[in-house]
């Protein structure tokens, strides 16, 4: 016997009804996102590995242990995205756009590669979905997306969620505090894991955001962030404060929030969860200010503030039964005999061009198998079509709710389900 094949390791099929919970969720984000101005972007999966180098960072974890990077057949390094604010960077300057508007609202929905550990809410293929603001160097905009995030998850019931924020500065401010760490530091190098002590050189900040218990406990008692800002990013931090106040969204300034892509600038800030099931993959949504990044990988200087969520993690936070995102069956035309399938299949062909969700019995089975499917999808009413209906142009139609009947022509069946749904 041949052997059967699965998905690779950390990569997951997708199937109804599970499906339709994510088009509710990416339907929500499509309508609430117009509403702010994001208009839909959609970057390659594979993109030139020196991009994810130079945009991500070549010293965070994501590029350096966990891209799946594989040379094409002209030998170029080719890489499957870890992220997609990169990719869009990548298009902002590719296409020039700075010179076609001067504020840019990009969203996109799309899987990211990322050869990690797997555990509930990590995997090695996720899809994320996020938005791109480029253009705009106010708080505001910082506090619009955050205010839209939470909107759309208590639209679809992502719950429970908490909005954390910090600014880790730039410039001068991250010189200051990168000089604060390690002196803090050092003394302990000893005692800091391998990653962590390349990160004491590289970047030291990225320790703070270390997974290891010990290193943790050592960052708890770090200088922090705020203590270091520089009067632009501290008056950044106070206006969006502000704007969020004023736009009644909790949150809570968290002084060791920091984020594994090197990009950040200014703010950053994480939606988590507090519902125990994602365990310590309680992040759902990060993001935060790139304000170098365009610049960087040789665009004209852009400020700019984006987030991405992770759809997996998200659809985990909806407790929400898949069957009530499954559109409900409308009618469900039971069938005996071939004339009649013909006839089923024409009569709800008219339906389902007038909106309706129809389900024909195109098999040979009996009548009892058939309404026990009926049942099944939860058809809202159902027709039994057989030589004697053919013959008189009527049949019942019967309300599987109700469960009453009454005769229909036919003919004018389009109409009497229409009336009945209605
Ligand atoms: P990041 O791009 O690392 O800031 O991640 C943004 C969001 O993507 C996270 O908050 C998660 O919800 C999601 N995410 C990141 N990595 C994974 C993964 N390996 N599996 C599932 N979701 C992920």
């Amino acid at each position: 016997m041949a052997e059967t094949l699965t998905t690779p390791r950390g990569m997951n099929d997708l199937l109804p009804p599970d499906s339709a919970k994510w088009q509710h969720l990416e339907g929500a984000c499509r309508e609430l996102f117009a509403r702010f101005g994001y208009g839909e972007i959609r970057p390659p999966v594979v993109e030139h590995t020196e991009l994810f180098a130079r945009g991500v960072g070549d010293g965070t974890d994501i590029v350096e242990k966990e891209m799946y990077t594989f040379r094409d057949r002209g030998d170029r390094s080719l890489s499957l995205r870890p992220e997609l604010t990169a990719g869009c960077a990548r298009a902002y300057i590719e296409h020039s756009i700075a010179q076609k508007e001067p504020v840019t609202r990009w969203w996109y929905v799309g899987q990211a590669f990322r050869y990690e550990r797997m555990q509930t809410g990590r995997y090695r293929q996720f899809w994320q979905i996020g938005c791109e603001a480029l253009g705009v160097a106010e708080p505001t905009v910082d506090a619009e997306q955050i205010a839209m995030l939470v909107a759309l998850f208590a639209r679809v019931g992502v719950a429970p969620v908490e909005v954390l924020i910090n600014n880790v500065g730039w410039g001068d401010d991250r010189v200051a505090y990168r000089a604060a760490l390690v002196a803090y530091f050092e003394p302990h190098k000893a005692a800091l894991c391998g990653d962590c002590q390349r990160r004491l050189v590289v970047n030291p900040l990225r320790i703070l955001d270390c997974k290891v218990e010990k290193d943790k406990q050592l960052a708890a008692d770090a200088p922090i962030v705020l203590d270091h800002l520089g009067a632009g990013a501290r008056a950044h931090l106070d206006g969006l404060r502000a704007t969020l106040d004023a736009m009644a969204v909790p949150y809570r300034v968290d002084p060791r929030l920091v984020r594994g892509l090197d990009y950040y600038t200014g703010t950053v800030f994480e939606i988590v969860t507090t519902a125990s099931h994602l365990g310590t993959q309680g992040t759902i949504c990060g993001g935060g200010r790139y304000d170098g990044l365009i610049e960087g990988l040789g665009g004209p200087k852009t400020p700019a503030m984006g987030f991405a969520f992770g759809v997996e993690r998200a659809i985990l936070c909806m407790p929400d039964p898949v069957e009530k995102f499954v559109a409900p069956v409308g009618l469900y035309i039971a069938t005996i005999g071939a004339a009649a399938r013909q006839r089923a299949t024409a009569l709800a062909h008219g339906l389902r061009l007038a909106g309706v969700t129809v389900e024909v019995e195109h098999r040979e089975v009996g009548m009892k198998a058939q309404f026990r499917r009926a049942d099944k999808l939860g058809a809202r009413l159902s027709l039994a079509l057989g030589d004697a209906e053919l013959a008189s142009g009527q049949a019942n139609l019967k309300d599987m709710v109700a469960r009453a009947e009454s005769p229909v022509a036919l003919a004018d069946l389009t109409a009497a389900v229409l009336a009945r749904l209605a």
